[in-house]
């Protein structure tokens, strides 16, 4: 479970980027959080990974404080955006890494892979290196490097804005149903509509640091609590 209570971020230069959010995330929830470019999305998430510590309020996973544990000590996972690959190691090697830092076997570290892999379905490339792959596979590599450890908590932040718009349409369902078959707790940031609103669990829409609204799809657009949230997800009136 993530709970942020009263959480807010106010830059050194006095940017108020996040304004006394209230949020749970659910063990195994699939949150989605939504808003326009600027509205303070990456930094409640780079919050809940510890890259940025709040200035007031209270960041918490699983019930414990965790305003000031480092990023290694959450169980946690990230993908941003502009996914980084290792280009000289095989996808195989690029997704066994975290496993191998933590200094797990070669045997069940291969089989952890393979399974991942064909999860994600680039089970055939294993082989390649990152340059021979396509955009999408790029990013499927970065998914199961992050994923392979079992993380408690997976954060994504934009993972697909770099790409086109079928085989983002096609990833999106892949990554809802990986996350959802192994039960792992994820909060994903996008500013695009169509993305949060089929992907999520739940949906938490936020503006200029404050969150406007947090439902299900079928709540937040169907009974949006502002006019702003109506008028951002295209709500009937
Ligand atoms: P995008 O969709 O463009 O990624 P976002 O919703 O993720 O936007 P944030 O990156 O969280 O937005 O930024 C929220 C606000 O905080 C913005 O006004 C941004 O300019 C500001 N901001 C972010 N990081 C810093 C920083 N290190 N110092 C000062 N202001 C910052
Ligand atoms: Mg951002």
């Amino acid at each position: 479970t993530v709970t942020l209570k009263d959480v807010t971020k106010v830059f050194r230069d006095g940017t108020v980027a996040v304004d006394s959010i209230n949020l749970d995330v659910n063990d195994g929830e699939f949150m989605v959080l939504l808003g326009p470019s600027g509205c303070g999305k990456s930094t409640v998430l780079r919050m809940i990974a510890g890259l940025e510590e709040p200035t007031t309020g209270a960041v918490m996973l699983d019930g414990e404080l965790a305003n000031d544990l480092p990023p290694r000590d959450r169980k946690i996972a990230m993908v941003f955006q502009d996914f980084a690959l290792y280009p000289h190691m095989t996808v195989g090697d690029n997704i066994a890494f975290p496993l191998r830092l933590a200094g797990i076997e070669p045997e069940p570290r291969g089989e952890r892979v393979s399974d991942v892999a064909s999860a994600l379905g680039i089970g055939d490339v294993l082989a390649r290196k990152p340059g021979q792959l396509s955009g999408g596979q790029r990013q499927r590599v970065a998914m199961g490097r992050a994923i392979v450890r079992r993380p408690g908590l997976f954060l994504m932040d934009e993972p697909l804005s770099n790409l086109d718009s079928g085989l983002r349409a096609e990833l999106r369902a892949e990554i809802s149903g990986l996350t959802r078959e192994l039960g792992v707790t994820t909060v994903y940031v996008t500013h695009d509509q169509a993305e949060a609103l089929t992907m999520a669990d739940r949906v938490a829409i936020m503006r200029r640091g404050v969150l406007q609204d947090v439902g299900t799809p079928t709540q937040v657009y169907g009974r949006p609590a502002t006019l702003y949230v109506a008028a951002f997800l295209g709500s009937p009136r």
